[in-house]
């Protein structure tokens, strides 16, 4: 079946997106290191994120109230103010890093919206979100932007009538198994999976290595030819 929606996830599929949260953490485990070994402190932060998706949802604001919540529970009261200072100025400057493009999406998205239009499909803050594709200067390449709580196969499968097509004419493309690949394919579309060599804890996921609509790919300009394999 000729494919007539090509959905790409951005964080970490267009742009750098885990490789500042890395920088950040590192800065982080260095204010908190009179009160915990850097190995503990990560354990900690990664157990209060994930205890707080449901409430705060994805993005680098949750992700500051989850590392003040996890900075307090590991010094209690001799968290000193100047490190909760920090800490929201850490996610500020996360907020206002510059949009650094990964290697051959710029190549990638014209061979890829000849084929078919492109839907960006992202989970995180709106705001922020917003803010990071307008930097990013890819905007024009997209029909349309869908800036979502959370990724399933029922968020797939409305998107895809959104745009009016089916499950089977659509094709998702991210670095998430989690969150583009697995639901994608539960809704009934393909699926590619264009790593990112750093993962978040919370997205990591076996790959379905051998399902019929899934193909890691090397990386993005590897895309525009897999879809034409599909057709
Ligand atoms: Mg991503």
């Amino acid at each position: 079946m000729p494919i007539r929606l090509i959905c790409l996830d951005a964080d970490d599929t267009l742009w750098h997106n885990e490789t500042w949260f890395r920088r950040t953490f590192e800065a982080y485990a260095e204010l908190l290191a009179p009160f915990a070994p850097a190995e503990d402190i990560q354990r900690r932060l990664d157990a209060v994120e994930h205890r707080n998706v449901p409430t705060y949802g994805y993005g680098v604001k949750g992700f500051i109230l989850s590392a003040l919540e996890a900075a307090e529970e590991l010094a209690g009261n001799d968290l000193p103010p100047f490190a909760v200072r920090r800490i929201l100025e850490l996610g500020r400057e996360m907020l206002a890093h510059p949009i650094e493009l990964l290697s051959g999406v710029e190549e990638a998205l014209p061979q890829l919206a000849v084929r078919a239009p492109l839907v960006l499909v992202t989970k995180g803050d709106l705001h922020h979100q917003e803010s990071k594709l307008a930097a990013s200067g890819l905007g024009d390449w997209f029909e349309g932007v869908e800036i979502v709580s959370d990724k399933r196969a029922a968020t797939y499968q409305r998107i895809f009538a959104r745009y009016g097509v089916t499950p089977g004419e659509a094709v998702m493309a991210g670095n998430s198994v989690r969150s583009d690949i697995l639901p994608a394919l539960e809704a009934g579309a393909c699926a590619a999976l264009v790593p990112f060599h750093l993962v978040w804890a919370h997205e990591a996921a076996e790959a379905p290595a051998g399902h019929p609509r899934f193909r890691e790919l090397a990386s993005v300009a590897e895309l525009p030819a897999w879809i034409d394999s599909l057709a």
